[in-house]
This record gives C-alpha cells, sequence and structure tokens, in this order.
C-alpha cells in the first residue's frame, strides 16, 4: 500500500534500527530534533492513535514501554525524555503509520510549540 513507516519495518527502505521483535520496531528518526530521537511502530499497518482499536491496547501499551526502555538504553532515563504521538494535522502527523517519538538528550519545552 506504498506505507514507508512499512517498508521500513520489512526492510525494504533502509534504517538504523535499535529494536525489533516481532510486534514492534524503533529505528532513529531521518530529521533528529533532540540529540536522542527514535520512532516506535507497530510492525502492523495501523494509522495512527485515532484508528487503534481495543485490540490494539496492548499493543499501544508496548510502544510506551519499549520507548521507556530505549530511553534508559540511550542514557537519557535519568536525564528525562519525552514520549510523544501526533495525531492530525494540528499535531502536525505527517506520516500516516502509528508511530511514538522518543525525544531526549537537551531541554524540551513546555509547552510543546
Ligand atoms: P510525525 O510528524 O509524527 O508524523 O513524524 C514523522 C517523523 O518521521 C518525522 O520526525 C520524520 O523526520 C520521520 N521520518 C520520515 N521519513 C523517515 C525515514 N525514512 N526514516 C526515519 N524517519 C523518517
Ligand atoms: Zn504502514
Amino acid at each position: 500500500m506504498g506505507c514507508l513507516f512499512c517498508k521500513i519495518a520489512g526492510g525494504e527502505i533502509p534504517s538504523e534500527k535499535v529494536y525489533e521483535d516481532d510486534d514492534v520496531v524503533a529505528f532513529r528518526d531521518i530529521s533528529p530534533q533532540a540529540p536522542v530521537h527514535i520512532l516506535i511502530i507497530p510492525r502492523a499497518h495501523i494509522s495512527g492513535v485515532d484508528a487503534a482499536g481495543p485490540d490494539a491496547e496492548v499493543l499501544l501499551g508496548r510502544l510506551l514501554r519499549v520507548g521507556a526502555r530505549l530511553a534508559e538504553k540511550e542514557g537519557v532515563g535519568q536525564s528525562g525524555y519525552r514520549l510523544v504521538i501526533n495525531a492530525g494535522p494540528d499535531a502536525g502527523q505527517a506520516v500516516f503509520h502509528l508511530h511514538c517519538h522518543l525525544l531526549g538528550g537537551r531541554r524540551l519545552s513546555w509547552p510543546p510549540g
């Protein structure tokens, strides 16, 4: 269906993967907005958090848990980090395959821009 992140998950398009298992893949963002910027995605295609049904609840939790573990592994577990899911136009969602951003390694402003 021409989905960029499906192709990355399947290895058709190269990426710098930092984690993968049967359900979840994580890779470095191509345009990092912080020293640590990783995207955590389900292998299965779901267009966004708005499209995740009750059957995806465990998977949604796994994205966050993998994010927290990767934050530790990347050395920002203590300094702090942010796990973010953009949904729809106002949030600037650009890729319509569910992904959670892990951002860390610098001071992150709040409220976000
Ligand atoms: P979002 O705005 O939440 O949809 O974020 C999409 C993210 O995907 C952006 O941070 C992009 O930099 C990132 N991105 C786009 N193409 C690639 C790619 N080929 N490899 C890694 N990250 C990508
Ligand atoms: Zn996809």
